[in-house]
């Protein structure tokens, strides 16, 4: 099995999704990354999807990709005497640590780290920034507020604070029980959230290892100021628009999802644009005009993948979403006249890289885009060629080859990149036997069509690719 389509497509699985039928036409209609979501559901939840997934997986002999996003330091109020209540502009409203259920004047916010850090003035927003209130009277046990923007507000609902540096890991007690069960299950990737500097995806690292690749979620104002840092130690990087819409005006984020998608282009590292990206097929069968070009729009600004939130997890048509993300992403895919991912910029600001991995890859670059070659094969132990190779944005197809079933599971998320798992090669022969094996059986050259293959040797070790071949495919011949 082989998709037409470089950019990739996260679904969220959820109640909407949560059986193995759904998870497997998800799988079919195009989803390549599957995310358990450990802000919702019970672990046993995400163990069931998890073995689907990879059920389906042995079914279509195709490696599938899976991320367990942990929660982070989502900040929430307590409950309510009557579930809700409404506030009104001007009117006061305190914060404590009490734990009476909560009324008009006051309720339960269980943070007490976050009491000391803000000061008078600093702004508190509620129910996804829906309300908004200011501290007028700060103290260790409780925030005296007055409300800005009136509206309703029920049990536990989220907190933002944007303004703060708050003084706590992004690595809760919840997630690090969370990241052992998700490590069991064999997750290939890890997403943090609420990731303020580098030292929160390092803490997060020395618990991974190498079980996982480390996706950081940026969503606060403290995390974008310090993107650089974060991108140097993370290998991905998600662009969680949801919080980041909150936390900063709106109409900033078209500019920040750009910034830091060329960002990470040029450090070759995967990023994900998220959230609401189809928001209003939760209940419809069809997206707005205005959040069809939302996706659109992440893959001409060359992400590596668009995701599904809501859509696909509580949504009444999860399904439908993700075919829907699929032809979108199509269409923009086969506009010749506006859609160029051409990474000349990058490579000029690059111009003193001398690597071998990288002239190799570039090499492979220039030779597919004179249409030398219609695939480029990168054999890759670790993937870190194949993902070098995705960062030329090549116009033509990447077989990421490896003999490591968790880095071609990883690297489903990478743009461009088609992930096969097979046997290791022993010799250029069997190299080439391998990439002309995968290349004929799912058909993607014809007969008399040229292909790169990029490896390093010696065979078998993880390090630099130093090895380009270039292999004519003869239907009825195993090898020129
Ligand atoms: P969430 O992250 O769905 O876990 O909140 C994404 C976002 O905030 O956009
Ligand atoms: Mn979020």
């Amino acid at each position: 099995m082989k998709r037409n389509r470089k950019a990739k497509i996260l679904a969220t699985l959820g109640p909407a999704s949560a059986s193995s039928d759904v998870i497997e036409q998800l799988f079919i209609e195009g989803a390549d990354v599957f995310r358990l979501n450990f802000s919702h559901g019970t672990i046993e939840e995400h163990r069931k999807n998890s073995e689907s997934i990879r059920n389906i997986e042995k079914k279509y002999n195709y490696a599938n990709c899976i991320l367990a996003d942990l929660q982070g330091p989502k900040l929430r109020i307590g409950n309510f005497k009557n579930d809700k209540v409404s506030l009104k502009n001007g009117q006061k409203f305190t914060l404590d640590l009490l734990n009476d259920q909560g009324d008009h004047s006051r309720v339960n916010f269980p943070h007490p780290e976050i009491y000391e850090v803000l000061t008078p003035n600093s702004i508190i927003l509620l129910n996804d920034g829906r309300i908004k209130m200011q501290i007028i009277e700060q103290h260790k046990d409780r925030l005296i507020t007055e409300v800005l923007s009136e509206g309703i507000i029920s049990n536990n609902k989220g907190v933002n604070i944007p303004d703060a540096i708050l003084p706590i890991s992004s690595l809760t007690s919840k997630d690090k029980g969370d990241l052992l069960k998700a490590l069991e299950m064999g997750v290939d990737w890890v997403a943090l959230s609420f990731v303020q500097n580098a030292k929160d995806v390092e803490e997060l690292r020395k618990l991974v290892g190498n079980k996982a690749s480390i996706m950081a979620k940026i969503e606060k104002p403290s995390a974008l100021k310090n993107i650089e840092e974060i991108l140097e130690v993370a290998d991905g990087i998600m662009i969680a628009r949801g919080d980041l819409g909150v936390e900063l005006p709106p109409e900033k984020i078209p500019s920040i999802q750009k910034l830091i998608i060329n960002l990470c282009r040029e450090k070759g590292k995967p990023v994900v644009v998220a959230t609401q990206m189809l928001e209003s097929m939760i209940n419809d069968h069809s997206p707005t005009r205005a959040e069809a070009s939302d996706v659109a729009n992440a893959i001409y600004d060359g992400a590596d993948a668009v995701m599904l939130s809501a859509e696909s997890a509580i949504g009444k048509y999860p399904i439908a979403t993700v075919t829907m993300m699929n032809r979108i992403i199509l269409s923009v895919e086969n506009d010749k006249e506006n859609y160029n991912l051409s990474n000349i910029n990058i490579e000029e600001k690059n111009k003193k890289r001398i690597g071998t991995t990288d002239a190799i890859t570039s090499a492979a670059y220039t030779i597919s885009k004179n249409a030398e070659a219609k695939a480029i094969v990168t054999f890759s132990v670790s993937g870190g060629t194949t993902l070098r190779m995705s960062k030329e944005r090549a116009p033509v197809q990447v077989i990421g080859v490896s003999p490591n079933i968790s880095t071609s599971r990883k690297l489903q998320i990478a743009w461009g990149v088609h992930s096969c798992h097979a046997q290791d090669a022993n010799s250029v022969t069997e190299m080439v036997d391998i990439a002309c094996r995968i290349i004929k059986d799912q058909k993607i050259t014809k007969s008399g069509e040229s292909v790169v293959i990029t490896a390093g040797v010696p065979f078998g070790n993880a390090g630099a690719t130093n090895l380009l071949r270039i292999a004519k495919i003869i239907d009825d011949k195993d090898l020129t």
